[in-house]
């Protein structure tokens, strides 16, 4: 049979799996995605769910989505809510029902007792900061826990009490007996289960005693079947651990971890934790601030699930840290956008323009194109009158050396229409345009005017055309390639990272927009616009409202992340 390969395919991890499926013909592939409700889904996560959904896919295996609910204390239905509904946004399905790791802890709790039986654990009641002093460091090994010792039937009868709520928090814990001067860290005798009195989401007060990490995965993971569970780097000497668990509990399955490296974003924060702090401190909205790159934040902000698949191709998978420049996701939007955006036009910093040889009852409809190399997207009708609103910055009093745009005396094409000249300005008292006033002429539509320099072309919406609209334009949040490296990282913030215009939109846009604003929604399928000479937009499906339209700028037509650092 051919072997099935998709773009995904050209790295070490797929090459892995197809060396297994290779030796042992009846294995079938099961990968998981185990994410911590504790907050939203970011691009990082975006990164290890291609991963594991494309590899299922290519395989017709599966992929699990599992909850890997063991905090009671930062976890929230919310969070469980928003990860889902992401996951099958970008486009994945996951098999079966969904796992919780709290649906094992009736399992987890019967192997950590024979832990203890086959004397591999024992009841510490050593403070966290002593276990942290007893631990070592990376130069100086650990020192055994006085408790260290206590005979089995003890260590079971404190575990029961653990579980039967008998201790305060910190007062008590179960760890694995493995060598504290191991020169793994993770190896030093690493606590198994802690007391939370926290109710759970999902068994509520059943339990008081909670597994760590380390033990509930490897459990969680060979109790589902799981043949390959892959983690971020950092997770490499847990490895030790994970397989230290498995074989010394009778558990039937061997699930193999392997390790790829996490996705790092210039001027990004992806830690949930410090995304928690800019939310609280207000200095972003939400989890779905267009700043941030969660998905839900991007989703927001106009990029679409392909978007983010095809960037998390590009990217690849590899065992190299390293960080990605925030133009190559900007890339892939942009490539989406510049085949299926509507183009049209939109004024964000008006300034009115009068043409004086025009009548005031004068209107002129241009049917124009909505995609220059897609007839098949459509057309829509543009209304030209002798009042006009053109880009504030479109048009300069004073001479200004290789400036090409509108100044008193030079001539200027309005997009899809005619070539205008600027002769006078009118100013109220305080000295601020009122308008430009100039001359249109007529003879110049659709026409290269003879011996007359072809002029720039600048875009424009006729007042009687024109619906107000809100538009907002983002910038990145930090100033610094790296700020997730940084303690303090909230001292490099961009205090301009967002900027608001209130402007105007072709009013037959917004009629579009207005009548369909409910079901885009409720059913999160925007609409994509490429606002000519401005950007490229999509509704603010949060703030919009039928009666106020909001705009958010997905990303600019050209690639300004590199130009601006010069
Ligand atoms: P955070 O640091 O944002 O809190 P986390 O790793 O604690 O992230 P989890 O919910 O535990 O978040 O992550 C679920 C899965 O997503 C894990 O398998 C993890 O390895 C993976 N993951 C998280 N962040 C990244 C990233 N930046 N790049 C690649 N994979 C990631
Ligand atoms: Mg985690």
């Amino acid at each position: 049979m051919k072997e099935k390969t998709s773009e995904y395919s050209n790295n070490f991890i797929y090459n892995i799996v197809k060396e297994d499926l290779k030796k042992n013909k009846f294995l079938s592939l099961r990968t998981r995605f185990p994410p911590e409700p504790n907050g939203y889904l970011h691009i990082g996560h975006a990164k290890s769910i291609c991963l594991n959904f494309e590899l299922a896919n290519l395989h017709n295996g599966d992929c699990n989505l599992r909850f890997d609910d063991t905090n009671p204390s930062k976890e929230k239905i919310k969070y469980i809510n928003s990860i889902k509904n992401d996951i099958k946004w970008l486009g994945y399905q996951w098999n079966k029902e969904i796992f919780y790791s709290s649906k094992y802890f009736l399992k987890l709790y019967q192997y950590a007792k024979e832990l203890i039986k086959k004397n591999l654990a024992y009841v510490d009641q050593l403070t966290k900061e002593q276990i942290r002093e007893y631990r070592g460091t990376l130069i100086s090994p650990g020192k055994n826990s006085p408790y260290r010792n206590r005979n089995i039937k003890e260590n079971l009868e404190l575990f029961k009490k653990m579980k039967e709520g008998y201790f305060n928090e910190g007062e008590m814990c179960l760890r694995a007996k493995i060598n504290m001067s191991s020169p793994y860290i993770v190896m030093r005798d690493p606590v198994l289960y802690r007391i939370i009195y926290t109710k759970h989401h999902q068994t509520k007060n059943q339990w008081c005693i909670y597994p760590m990490y380390d033990f509930a995965h490897c459990i969680s993971d060979s109790i589902e079947g799981i043949t390959h569970s892959f983690c971020t780097l950092e997770f490499q000497d847990n490895k030790r651990l994970y397989n230290w668990i498995l074989e010394n509990t009778s558990v039937s399955h061997y699930p193999k971890q392997y390790e790829f490296s996490r996705l790092n974003l210039k001027h990004s924060i992806l830690s949930k934790r410090k995304i928690k702090t800019l939310i609280e401190r207000k200095i972003i909205n939400n989890w779905d601030d267009p700043r941030i790159q969660t998905i839900s934040g991007l989703r927001r902000k106009g990029y679409t699930p392909s978007s983010i698949r095809e960037f998390c191709k590009k990217i690849g998978v590899t065992k190299q840290n390293n960080l990605i420049e925030f133009s190559m996701l900007e890339y892939c939007i942009r490539n989406e956008l510049n085949a299926k955006a509507i183009r049209t036009m939109a004024v964000l910093d008006p300034i009115k323009l009068y043409l004086y040889n025009i009548d005031d009852n004068y209107q002129e409809i241009f049917t124009v194109p909505n995609h220059p190399k897609k007839p098949e997207l459509g057309t829509h009708e543009v209304i030209f009158t002798n009042t006009i609103y053109i880009e504030r910055e479109d048009f300069k009093e004073k001479h200004e050396k290789n400036y090409k745009r509108l100044k008193i005396g030079t001539e200027i094409r309005l997009r899809y229409a005619y070539i205008i000249k600027a002769e006078r300005i009118e100013k109220d008292i305080y000295g601020n345009i009122i308008q430009i006033i100039c001359f249109c002429d007529l003879k110049t539509l659709g026409k290269k005017p003879t011996n007359r320099k072809n002029p720039a072309v600048i875009h424009w919406i006729s007042i009687k055309n024109s619906y107000a609209s809100e538009f907002r334009l983002y910038e990145k949040l930090f100033n610094i390639d790296n700020p997730e490296q940084e303690k303090n990282f909230l001292l490099f913030l961009n205090p301009k990272s967002i900027i608001i215009k209130n402007g105007f939109i072709e009013k037959k846009i917004s009629e579009k927009i207005q009548q369909k604003i409910n079901n885009i929604k409720t059913k999160n399928k925007n609409l994509f616009f490429q606002f000519e000479r401005v950007g490229y937009f999509c509704v603010d499906l949060v703030d919009s409202k039928k009666d106020k339209l909001i705009f958010n700028r997905t990303v600019s037509l050209r690639d300004t992340w590199n130009k601006k650092k010069n």
